[in-house]
């Protein structure tokens, strides 16, 4: 909703297409999308192939109980489907949320003592690239903190 929302303000109409007949957003950001002129819904669809040569000329969409198919008109196509933090690696061995957002015990510290994480991984509130560059440094002050208590190996890291 809150991406419909900005592409209204740019766009001459916005069409939603979502795959299931109920929304997750909040109330007040559905109602202010239900609210907005410019923005069309079509539940319970999915988008199945972009039509066009070198730009975005229209969508194939299906519906996805009857298995109709129909085209629509568009000139772009935004995907905006959620986040899901990318834990690479670290999947399965720090504790997360129900989100699974990176869980911080002591500033950037994970479950995993000497396993630090910054940004978006470990932030399901904000998510922004200032945000992000912030608790880089935070991590990497708290990681060479762990270090010298561990026998001094942060000095070689610098201050
Ligand atoms: C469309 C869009 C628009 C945005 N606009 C803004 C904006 O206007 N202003 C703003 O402040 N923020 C904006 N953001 C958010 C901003 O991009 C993020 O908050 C920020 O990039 C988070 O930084 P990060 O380092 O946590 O994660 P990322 O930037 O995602 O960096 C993670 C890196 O880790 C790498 N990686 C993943 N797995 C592995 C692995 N296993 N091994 C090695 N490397 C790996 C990835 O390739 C990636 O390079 C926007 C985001 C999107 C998607």
């Amino acid at each position: 909703m809150r991406e419909a929302l900005v592409l209204a303000g740019y766009a001459r109409e916005v069409v939603v297409v979502h795959r299931r007949d109920r929304f997750r957003a909040s109330g007040t950001l559905l109602g202010r999308a239900r609210g907005e002129p410019k923005i069309s819904f079509l539940a319970e669809m999915v988008v199945e192939e972009v039509l066009g040569g070198h730009s975005v000329e229209g969508v194939r969409v299906r519906h996805a109980k009857t298995g109709g198919a129909s085209v629509l008109d568009v000139a772009g196509l935004f995907v905006a489907i959620g986040y899901e933090p990318h834990l690479g690696p670290f999947a399965g061995l720090l504790e997360t949320d129900g989100g699974g957002y990176v869980i911080l015990k002591k500033g950037t510290m994970t479950s995993v003592p000497g396993v630090f994480a910054a940004g978006d991984v470990a932030d399901r509130r904000y998510r922004q690239t200032a945000t992000a560059v912030g608790d880089g440094c935070k991590a990497s002050m708290d990681a060479q903190g762990w270090l010298e208590k561990q026998g001094g190996a942060g000095r070689l890291l610098g201050t």
